[in-house]
């Protein structure tokens, strides 16, 4: 399949509060954002029509910017209608929107107090990769050269560009030795999430998951945890080491992009697709669907 580059595409993106064609919404070379990794970014999942968990991404994405020590210039309310009104305008059904904000070129040093903050929201239509069966086949994994950092090392709460060279680092590396993704310890050697998805275990019919205390606590992460207590399945949060993979009985991923993904192995654990993850998976395809009814109603 031919790659359509990212920026040359038909359509819009909202860029500074102004809607630009897509292939000129540029940035100057000499930004603060792209040498300095002072961005912070969003990824949102358009289902029939309608953006789920709208309001907790662009939440996330005011935090991350605080986080990293500036305001998105736009109120939150504003800022999820652009990115509706972005939907709208390409006429998405199913899709991806993604808005961020970055630090201009001002100034090109660390130090970055008077730069301008700019803000952008894309949005493209985005089915669904794999048929239902070849998602649940499941991903293969394993151990990925790059740990997660301490939260005396990163912003690790932010969904911060900068945090994402060690995911690019890490997929790069398993990805030449064939494997799917990679799974990511943290820097105490528990295991954390993949490079772009939260990861659950299934131990004895219950849901373990490690601490969120220095990855991000996905919203879809959030949204399983309480599908699984809907449907009785006890939710546990604490610290897996890697060893424990050989006591687990299934292990999935969770993300805006991945759903609920089955992993069948990572490094020599093998996993099965089993009855949980099915569950999950099928509750969570009913729960993206039956928020956009009621949000069309
Ligand atoms: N961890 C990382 C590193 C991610 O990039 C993502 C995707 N945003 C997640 C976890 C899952 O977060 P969410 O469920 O909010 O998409």
């Amino acid at each position: 399949m031919a790659i359509v580059p990212f920026d040359d595409r038909d359509g819009v993106i909202w860029y500074d509060g102004k809607t630009v064609p897509w292939r000129d919404a540029k940035v100057h070379v000499l930004s603060h954002g792209l040498h300095y990794a002072s961005c912070v970014f969003e990824g949102e999942r358009v289902y029939e029509r309608r953006i789920f968990r709208h309001k907790e991404h662009i939440a996330r994405l005011f935090r991350s910017a605080e986080i990293l020590g500036f305001a998105v210039p736009y109120g939150q309310a504003e800022l999820e209608g652009v990115c509706e009104d972005v939907v709208k305008a390409h006429n998405i059904v199913n899709g991806y929107v993604r808005p961020f904000a970055w630090r201009g070129s001002e100034m090109m040093a660390v130090s970055a107090q008077a730069t301008k903050i700019h803000v952008a929201v894309a949005a493209w239509e985005w089915p669904s990769y794999f048929t239902p069966e070849a998602r649940m086949r499941g991903l293969r994994l394993a151990t990925a050269p790059y740990a997660r950092p301490s939260p005396a090392t990163a912003p690790v709460h932010a969904k911060a560009a900068g945090l994402y060279m060690i995911c690019t680092l890490s997929k790069h590396a398993v990805e030449a030795r064939g494997y799917d993704d990679a799974l990511m310890l943290d820097y105490r050697g528990r295991i954390a999430e993949s490079t772009g998805a939260n990861i659950f275990l299934v131990q004895n019919g219950e849901l373990h998951a490690p601490e969120a205390d220095c990855f991000l606590n996905g919203i879809t992460r959030q949204t399983v945890m309480e599908l699984a207590r809907r449907r009785g399945i006890k939710v546990v949060e604490r610290a897996i080491m890697p060893e424990e993979l050989a006591k687990t009985d299934e292990v999935f991923l969770t993300g805006t992009a991945a759903e609920v993904t089955p992993v069948q192995s990572i490094d020599d654990y093998k996993f099965t697709v089993g009855a949980v993850t099915r569950g999950l998976a099928e509750d969570y395809d009913r729960e993206v669907r039956a928020h956009a009814k009621a949000s069309a109603a």
